[in-house]
């Protein structure tokens, strides 16, 4: 039995059976549930306030699920990228990004992504899986039992995969870290980034912790995004929007900035009158390397003066700095590099970015 792929009330109905059967004292039970996510251990052995046998017939009861590490690459600026192979195939990728006091983690839904937007290095690789609750939280917990690497403050579903395409476990694992006797991160710290899938779109809404809904719009125009995201023509962006009204709260559009594209005064105020009406927050992201060969990064003076386009517009705007290019951050790219396949090597763009990007998807 997989606790670690449970919800963690389930986890905790499970071991209190468990430790009435085994004829223990309840207070076990509550040090065993800790033992898995809020003070979490690699392995039963560790977990030395328990009597050796009792570790030892957990370790039979209840293996601890792990990912092997691939890879682990630290950047000049600080962010850390690993690559984690998981039993049931496919590796996947993981970005901490520490800014201030705040350390976010992007993490992977699926191994692959079905959805093959243009600009993005996962896309291009096809779908090969989904990563059941246990792996995708495992991104977070292995994270915590480095010594070297302090706990996430914030979570991201916005490394490799759509994590509405892959509701059921999506579901079952913001549980985990949302839960206090699971990860415990605050639902307004875990974002959902999604391409915009309106049935699950609906389940999420429906559920009661308010946790932060982004956007992948990247085109604020029908046509070109759906040039740029093959999604658009089966939920078509008049359809999102109405779906996103169901949240009640501020929703995040990422828009990846493509030269000539997506980047012309035209295009600024399509997302003007897009985003105003729903009081969105617009994040301006640099084109990372992996997607189209064909597409090019916005220059730094094009962002600089987009954004203060949808300023004057009434749209709250951030440019997103890019971090982790020297050692392919941006989701799928390292698992490309792995993998020795091709790829175009990193561009640097400038000075103009002031906050965090974490990946185009
Ligand atoms: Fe998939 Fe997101 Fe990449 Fe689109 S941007 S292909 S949804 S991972």
């Amino acid at each position: 039995m997989n606790l670690l792929d449970m919800t963690p009330e389930a986890a905790a109905g499970a071991v209190t059976d468990w430790v009435v059967a085994k004829g223990e004292p309840p207070y076990r039970g509550r040090q065993i549930l800790r033992r898995l996510w809020q003070r979490p251990i690699g392995a039963w052995r560790d977990a030395t306030e328990l009597p050796v046998r009792l570790r030892e017939v957990l370790a039979a009861d209840f293996p601890i699920q792990r990912p092997r590490l691939v890879t682990r690459q630290v950047s000049s600026d600080g962010t850390v990228k690993h690559l984690w192979a998981f039993g049931g195939g496919g590796s996947v990728e993981s970005v901490i990004i520490p800014e201030g006091r705040r350390r976010t983690l992007c993490i992977s839904s699926q191994a692959g992504c079905a959805f093959g937007c243009v600009f993005c290095a996962t896309g291009r690789m096809g779908f090969q899986r989904h990563l059941s609750a246990w792996e995708i939280s495992a991104q977070v917990r292995e994270v915590m039992l480095q010594m070297d690497t302090p706990r996430p403050t914030n979570v991201v579903f916005m490394g490799m995969g759509e994590p509405l395409h892959n509701w059921t476990n999506v579901d079952r694992a913001l549980s985990i870290l949302n839960d206090p006797r699971g990860l415990s991160i605050g639902a307004r710290r875990i974002t959902v980034s999604t391409v915009g899938l309106i049935p699950a779109l609906a389940k999420l809404a429906k559920r009661s912790e308010q946790f932060t809904i982004a956007l992948s719009l990247h085109a604020a125009d029908s046509d070109t995004r759906a040039r740029l995201m093959p999604v658009e023509r089966k939920y078509p962006l008049s359809d999102v929007l109405r779906a996103l009204t169901q949240f009640r709260r501020r929703v995040t559009f990422e828009y990846v900035m493509i030269a000539g594209v997506n980047d012309r005064p035209n295009d600024a105020e399509a997302l003007v009158s897009f985003a105003r009406p729903l009081g969105a927050h617009v994040n301006l992201l640099t084109l990372h390397p992996g997607g189209s060969p064909a597409l090019r990064p916005s220059t730094p003076d094009t962002m600089k003066r987009f954004a203060a386009h949808l300023r004057a517009g009434g749209v709250g705007t951030t440019l997103r700095r890019s971090r982790g290019l020297d050692i392919f951050a941006a989701c799928g790219q390292l698992r490309l590099e792995a993998e020795g396949r091709s790829h175009i090597e990193p561009e640097n763009d400038g000075d103009v970015q002031e906050e965090t990007a974490i990946g185009s998807g």
